[in-house]
Formats: structure tokens, sequence, C-alpha cells
């Protein structure tokens, strides 16, 4: 049988200002979320209704600008440094949205690459993320509620030469991904990650000159550069209730460049 449409079929829609927004209530923490993709993030999860935490290694101008965007909090922590990480999370009190975003590169070819460099990377981009969500681990444990993203890279799934250091810890998150989902899934927590092809930001500066762009947007199905809303908009998919039955996922954002 068909339904009603009309004046009585609009009257039975629930008002869309009387719905709330999905995350309302909702604590979210973005990691390196001052600029760049986090930046993006950060606005992206406001306006999903949660309260945003920003957290920034050393660039306070930039995460107190974000957090007064987004009607949030700034909150310095090196989030290598596990000990830090956990009395950050503590100072939060609960944490329901993870986004392990902060991230950095060393580059350098192999046989060049200083041990100290691959140490880092490693450190930054995937030891980090064990800090963090062993933090939070527990509380969303107890809520039964959770929404963990890791965001890695096209480079962690296809290589790229110059960034061993950073493709492994990349790839190394994926398969952190994966387990976490499995860990944790049976409570209601999804944990998934977020590969970004290239996205003009502080991080890719130096190593993207505009003919090397000019090539990748030729190189990319959709013919243009990708932004840090369109990862933000990925991120926030994977944080909504549409999302609900999504996780150990790795969803690339890179226009179709490295299919
Ligand atoms: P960005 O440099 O603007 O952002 C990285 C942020 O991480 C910075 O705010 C930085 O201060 C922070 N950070 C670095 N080390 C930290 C630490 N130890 N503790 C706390 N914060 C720390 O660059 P972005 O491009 O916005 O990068 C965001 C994420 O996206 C990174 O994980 C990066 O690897 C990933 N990514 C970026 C691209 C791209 O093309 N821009 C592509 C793929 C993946």
């Amino acid at each position: 049988m068909t339904q009603p449409v009309g004046v009585a079929g609009e009257a039975s829609r629930p008002d869309a200002a009387t719905v709330p927004p999905p995350l309302e209530g909702r604590t979210a923490l973005v990691t390196g979320g001052g600029k760049g993709i986090g930046r993006a993030t950060a606005i992206a999860l406001a306006e999903m209704g949660a309260s945003v935490v920003v957290a920034y290694r050393s660039d306070s101008g930039a995460a107190e600008e974000t957090a007064h965007q987004v009607g949030g909090s700034a909150v310095q922590c090196d989030v290598t440094d596990g000990e830090a990480v956990q009395a950050m999370v503590k100072g939060i009190g609960k944490v329901d949205v993870l986004v392990n975003n902060a991230g950095a590169v060393r580059d350098n070819l192999l046989l060049r690459m200083k041990e100290a460099d691959w140490d880092y990377i490693l450190r930054t981009d995937l030891t980090s993320a064990f800090h963090t969500t062993k933090a939070v681990m527990s509380g969303m444990l107890r809520a039964r509620w959770g929404r963990i993203v890791n965001m890695t890279s096209v480079v962690g799934i296809t290589g790229n030469p110059g960034q061993a250091n950073y493709a492994a810890a990349k790839a190394g998150l994926i398969g952190f991904t994966k387990s976490i989902a499995k860990e944790i899934g049976s409570r209601s927590i999804t944990c998934n990650a977020v590969a970004p092809g290239y996205v003009r930001t502080e991080l890719t500066e130096a190593s993207l000159t505009d003919e090397i762009v000019a090539e990748l947007v030729k190189r990319t199905p959709l013919q243009r550069e990708g932004s840090a809303e369109d990862v933000a908009a990925a991120v926030a998919f994977l944080c909504s209730p549409a999302a609900g039955f999504i996780t150990g996922h790795v969803l690339v954002v890179d226009g179709g460049l490295s299919i």
C-alpha cells in the first residue's frame, strides 16, 4: 500500500529544527586540530553538535583560534608522550569521539634516512594513536559507544619513494585500526581510518610545488585538488549515525588518484 502524500504526510515528518544534531552531548578530541585537515575536522564535528577539544603540540595561536571558531577548547599535548596523553584525557573527562589526526613527515630516500627520522615518524604517526586510543578506551567501553577515526594516507596503501618511514607508520595505522575495530566492536565503538591523497597544507607545502600539483590533478579522475574539507567530510560521515555499521574500514579520499 502506498503512503499518503501531501499535507498529512508533511505534518507527520519531524520538524528539522526539533531534531537534535547527531553528536549533541558528545565530546570530540581532535589531535593536531589547530590547522589543516584537523581544523576542518574540528569544524565539521562541531557542526554536528559535538563539543570539540583541539589538541596541539606547539602552535597555541592556531589551536586557540580553531577552538574559538568551534566554541570548544584547546589543550596542549604532545601525543608522542603517553603520560601527557593520559593527563589530557583525564582533564577532558570523557571522550566520545577521537580523531587521531596529528602527523608529520621527515622525507628522505632510505639510504639517506637517519634512524632518528624513522623513529620520530613512527612515534608521531603511529605510536601516538596507541597512546590516545588506550587513554580513551575505558571511557568508551563504559559508555558502550564511541567513534575512533585514524588519519592514515594513501601512501600507507601504495607506498611512496622517499617516505618509507611515513608509509610504514600509516600502513601500521591501518592494521591498528582493524585490530581495534575487532577488539571493541561489541560495545558499539567503531574504529575506522581515512586515507587522504594529497591536500595542500603545511605538511605538504615543501613537497607540493605548483608543477607537481598540476601533474597530480591531471592523473586524478575527479580532475581537481583535494581540500581539507573533503577529508573532514569523510571523518564526519564515519562519526555520524549513518556510519553506525561501518568499522575497520579505510575510506580513501583522493579523487580516485590511487585507483
Ligand atoms: P598539518 O601539518 O597542518 O597538521 C598536522 C598537525 O599535527 C599539526 O597541527 C601539528 O602540530 C600536529 N602534530 C604533529 N606532531 C604532533 C605531536 N607530537 N603532538 C601533537 N600534535 C602534533 O598537516 P595536515 O596535512 O593537516 O595533516 C593532518 C593529518 O593528515 C596527518 O596525520 C597527515 O599525515 C595526514 N595526511 C595529510 C595529507 C595531505 O596531503 N595533507 C595526505 C595524507 C594524510
